[in-house]
């Protein structure tokens, strides 16, 4: 038992701003203002929450930006017509549709028509296999490229190591795994998933360990090899009648029993969570560089 590292996402999140505020400086300077479209469809109160942080970050960074929001009855017509025109905007560097849509909109055919050069949710088919060719001009999902940072301003060495990411999904699970394994990360990796046969013990074979799975406080310190580094992607809502609001947020793992056999390990909230917006925001600056070099 050891105090380890408490990763502070809202401080590395910080730092990204802060190197990003230059750049949008050089950028504004050659009359180039990042743009970042956000379009919701429906009345989902958390999906307006999300919208409405990610629209606060671009002003508090001065970069331009578009509120766009749909009724749920909004056909998907409608939705693509509007992404066309997002496309053809030259204002607009980065288009980003707010997940889950309603149902009756397809969200993976209506992210086909998103300009790629503009996908900065990184969830393009473009976009995928440039992350899988290793090409750094594509866009990385928000949330694994903010792990990747996490684990690089603590100065946290993947190289060689063993990493394990439970969960396999396309925001989350697999473009993490595939960011680890990338030259640039050189861990070895494995994939777990919801059909993993002994999670607990293949778990303890990392030396990082990855948490994508969306059940809260699933993984216990009998899941953690001491002195591992542990990411929680997890944000889970559990019923806590001590709260104002009825509820509080828990991550997948379980942090009171995990933290002292780890080496470092992000809290929920404020690890991985702030980094999200501050990775959408970089890869809106990424956009709008390579789309204006282009020109
Ligand atoms: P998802 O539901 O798409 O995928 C979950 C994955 O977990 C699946 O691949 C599934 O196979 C696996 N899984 C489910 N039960 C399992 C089990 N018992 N054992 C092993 N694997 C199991 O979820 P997602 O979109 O990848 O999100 C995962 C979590 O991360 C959620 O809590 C979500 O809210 C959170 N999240 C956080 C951020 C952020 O900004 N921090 C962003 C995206 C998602």
């Amino acid at each position: 038992m050891s105090t380890p590292i408490i990763i502070d996402g809202k401080e590395v999140a910080a730092q990204v701003r802060e190197r990003l505020k230059t750049e949008i400086a050089e950028l504004k300077a050659q009359g180039h203002t990042p743009g970042l479209a956000v379009v919701l469809v429906g009345e989902d109160p958390a999906s307006q929450v999300y919208v409405g942080s990610k629209v606060k970050a671009c002003t508090e960074l001065g970069l331009y930006s578009q509120k766009w929001e749909l009724p749920a009855s909004a056909t998907q017509d409608e939705l693509v017509q509007l992404i066309h025109r997002l496309n053809a905007d030259d204002r607009i560097h980065g288009i980003l549709v707010q997940s889950p849509p309603p149902p009756h909109i397809d969200e993976e055919a209506v992210i086909l028509n998103i300009d790629p050069r503009k996908d900065v949710d990184g969830f393009h088919p473009v976009n995928v296999a440039k992350l899988v060719l290793e090409d750094e001009s594509g866009f990385v999902p928000c949330t694994p490229l903010g792990c990747m940072e996490l684990l690089k301003a603590h100065g946290l060495e993947t190289a060689g190591k063993h990493a394990v990411v439970i969960g396999r999904s396309m925001i989350v699970g697999k473009p993490m795994a595939h960011l680890l394994v990338s030259k640039k990360a050189n861990a070895t990796v494995t994939i777990a998933h919801s059909r993993t046969k002994d999670l607990p013990a293949l778990c303890r074979t990392a030396d990082i360990l990855v948490a994508a799975v969306g059940r809260p406080e699933m993984v216990t310190a009998d899941y953690i090899k001491p002195g591992a580094v542990v990411l929680d992607v997890g944000i889970n809502r559990i019923d806590d009648a001590t709260r104002p609001r009825g509820y509080r947020i828990v991550g997948d793992v379980d942090y009171t029993s995990a933290a002292p056999v780890c080496s470092a390990i992000t809290p929920v909230p404020g690890g991985v969570g702030p980094m999200t917006i501050a990775m959408l925001m970089a890869n809106t600056v990424k956009a709008c560089r390579q789309l204006t070099a282009s020109r």
